[in-house]
């Protein structure tokens, strides 16, 4: 770690002479009426490598199958056997494959446009970095790193290296969500004033980097009760000014110091919407979102899961068709990298960064007990 640490920091960016395209105006004005996403059809394609092929790279991978922009075409591992089984099932030649010594030299390999950081949540930062001072675009897995000053870092380095950075918020191109967040926007549940978000999993094998402070740079909120902090953020379409939380332990041998097991948190919004929120890793089947407001409510179960997702309006059932979520994410990373597509939602460093904020906030008004400003 501390060798390849070392190494990025003396890499030079002097070397990093990779056009960005540029990013074009937002032609918009306000978005059409419930509309659903576009699907991207056509255009040049993302050469993707994928970085730590553990299990959601394994889905990724073959959600990019029936991608019709991104195709893979790199993997790095420290493992030479899943190098070896993954260049095969993906047709991957060997040439571009790597592991975390060598994956430098994706900066001469001109079959790599952009790295997925699939790894454990601290390495995000340090392999980021990596991928950024090789001069390829950064697809990063959430959360992008474990504290908001890492984030502001990475977003810092990639804006000098002159690539782009995205975050792997799939829900941000699902067509059900971005339909409850359009009808938000045109107004058709009034003033908002409330939401609720629900996200947990009962975690199993206590020896998992998932439970390893060092490695997961905190608990479940890292995991999955930033889906809610996320999800707050879209659903409601404010940013929180303030945050109050409250950390619940029972089992203290597995969710060791550093690692939380359930947090109940609340954010204020400056419209003076609340958020009344819940991450843990002890209940399964958690995984909803209620948003209400002064005409009109939406309720989503699954709310962030890999769908279908369900749920309904005021108005109606969600009946948006599912589409493989990675399958979307990647076609539509690859229209904002290479056609400077702007996202409905945006998944950009700076949105990461957004909840990096506010889970440090999250993790200081634990300890404080008191309510912690976020301006
Ligand atoms: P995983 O344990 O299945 O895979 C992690 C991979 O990283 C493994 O292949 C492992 O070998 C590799 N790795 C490299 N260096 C390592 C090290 N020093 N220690 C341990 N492993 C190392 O985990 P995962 O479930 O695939 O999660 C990976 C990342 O993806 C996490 O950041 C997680 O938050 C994110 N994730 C996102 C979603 C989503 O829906 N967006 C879903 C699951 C996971």
């Amino acid at each position: 770690m501390k060798s390849r640490r070392s190494f990025l920091l003396k890499t030079g960016l002097s070397a990093l002479a990779i056009a960005v395209p540029k990013i074009e105006s937002f032609s918009g004005g306000s978005p059409k009426k419930f509309a659903a996403i576009r699907p991207v059809q056509d255009g040049p394609v993302l050469k993707v490598a994928l970085m730590g092929l553990g299990s959601y790279a394994a889905r990724v991978a073959d959600a990019m199958q029936s991608c019709k922009r991104a195709k893979i075409t790199g993997l790095i591992s420290g493992t030479p056997s899943k190098l070896e089984s993954w260049s095969k099932k993906y047709a991957v030649p060997e040439a571009n494959c790597y592991n975390y010594e060598t994956y430098h030299q994706i900066k001469d390999n001109p079959d790599i446009d952009a790295v997925y950081v699939i790894t454990p949540n601290a390495l995000h930062k340090p392999h980021a970095l990596g991928v950024a001072a090789a001069g390829k675009h950064v697809i990063c897995e959430k959360p992008m790193s474990i504290n908001a000053k890492d984030a502001r870092e990475m977003v810092g380095f990639c804006e000098k290296a002159g690539v782009h950075l995205l975050i792997g918020y799939r829900m941000h191109f699902e067509a059900n969500t971005l339909k409850v967040v359009n009808m938000r926007r045109d107004g058709a549940f009034g003033e908002i004033k409330f939401f609720q978000g629900l996200s947990g999993f009962r975690i199993g094998d206590p020896n998992q980097w998932r439970l390893n402070a060092e490695l997961a740079g905190g608990g479940a909120m890292m995991d999955i009760g930033i889906y809610s902090i996320n999800g707050a953020r879209y659903m409601v379409g404010e940013e929180p000014i303030w945050v109050t939380a409250q950390e619940v332990k029972t089992d203290p041998v597995k969710f060791k110091e550093g690692v939380d097991e359930t947090i109940t948190f609340q954010m204020g919004f400056p419209s003076g919407v609340v958020a009344s929120c819940l991450s843990t890793y002890s209940m399964n089947y958690l995984d909803k979102f209620f948003l209400n407001g002064t005409n009109g409510y939406a309720e989503m179960q699954p709310s962030t899961g890999y769908g279908p997702i369900k749920g309904r309006t005021h108005q109606g059932p969600l009946d948006e068709p599912h589409v493989t979520h990675q399958t979307t994410q990647m076609d539509e990373m690859a229209a904002i990298i290479l056609d400077g597509k702007k996202a409905s939602i945006p998944v950009d460093g700076e949105e990461g960064l957004k909840d990096m904020v506010i889970i440090d906030a999250i993790y200081k008004a634990v300890k404080t007990g008191g309510k912690v400003d976020l301006v």
